[in-house]
């Protein structure tokens, strides 16, 4: 499905990034691989070799604008183009808002919201010249409903949802399409670290009984980025088991 295509994904080095980079990589795409330090990406390039595809792996941190327009410059260069850009890469310093620092909150806002802005921006002209392209940006059910202890994580993922809509609406003449994922509970470091009674309330509250894993949104990832979807765009799609209806 996507042979010939170049996917650039990130915060690829493991986790839902590490899923989405080895989906689209089964489906025939060459992979630029993004994290903040590029020997992280090491596992999931030996495993995207393994099935044949070209692979590039690139050091940026996403809430640099600078590294951010660099990293796609050397990504265009090394590729020719960027059909799907995955914007990942996000963070958690979750807190309630009494005890909540002014840098944990810009640190989340930085890397999950603004990363996702200046990799669009920097991604968005080649797609725009070429007149197609698909960016899927990770976003969360927690930005649809919010979360007490999240207010920094919730702003930036409803921020992400409403950027989603405004890309959707300011590149669809050119044939670029924008989407947003918003992912439930899924099992990875990230929710690893939740104290085993807050994933028991979570699991409760889930309709399809089971935490979710990286490849459930690797799988919806792959559907938005490639030709199946070629009429949605600014959509947002939960993948959250039914958590949120
Ligand atoms: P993860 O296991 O923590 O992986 C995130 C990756 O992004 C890590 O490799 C991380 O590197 C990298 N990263 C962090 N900051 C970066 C930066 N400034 N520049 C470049 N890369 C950076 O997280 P995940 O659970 O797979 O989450 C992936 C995405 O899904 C995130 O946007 C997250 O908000 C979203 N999401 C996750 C869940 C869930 O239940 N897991 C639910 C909803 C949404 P480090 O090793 O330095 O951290």
């Amino acid at each position: 499905m996507f042979e010939g295509k170049t996917a650039l994904i990130t915060g690829a080095a493991r986790g839902i990034g590490q899923a989405i980079a080895l989906k689209l990589a089964a489906e025939g795409a060459d992979l630029a691989l993004c994290d903040l330090q590029a020997d992280w990406l090491e596992e999931t390039a030996g495993k995207a070799k393994e099935l044949g595809r070209r692979v590039e792996c690139y050091s940026v941190d996403v809430s640099k604008g600078d590294a951010v327009n660099e990293t796609v410059k050397a990504v265009e260069k090394d590729f020719g183009k960027i059909d799907v850009l995955v914007n990942n890469a996000g963070i958690t310093k979750d807190g309630l808002i009494m005890r909540m620092s002014e840098d944990d909150w810009d640190a989340v806002l930085n890397v999950n919201l603004k990363g996702t802005f200046l990799f669009t921006k920097a991604a968005m002209r080649g797609m725009m010249k070429q007149c197609a392209g698909s960016i899927v940006n990770i976003a969360s059910i927690i930005g649809l409903m919010g979360n007490a202890g999240q207010a920094n994580y919730a702003a930036s993922k409803g921020g992400v949802i409403a950027f989603t809509k405004t890309v959707a609406k300011e590149l669809s003449s050119r044939n670029v399409r924008c989407n947003a994922v918003a992912p439930g509970f899924i099992k990875t470091k990230m929710t690893d670290e939740l104290p085993e009674e807050v994933q028991q309330k979570m699991l409760s509250m889930i309709p399809l009984a089971r935490f979710g894993e990286p490849e459930d949104v690797a799988d919806v990832v792959a559907f938005l980025a490639g030709k199946a979807s070629s009429y949605v765009t600014g959509q947002v799609i939960s993948t959250c088991g039914g958590m949120v209806m």
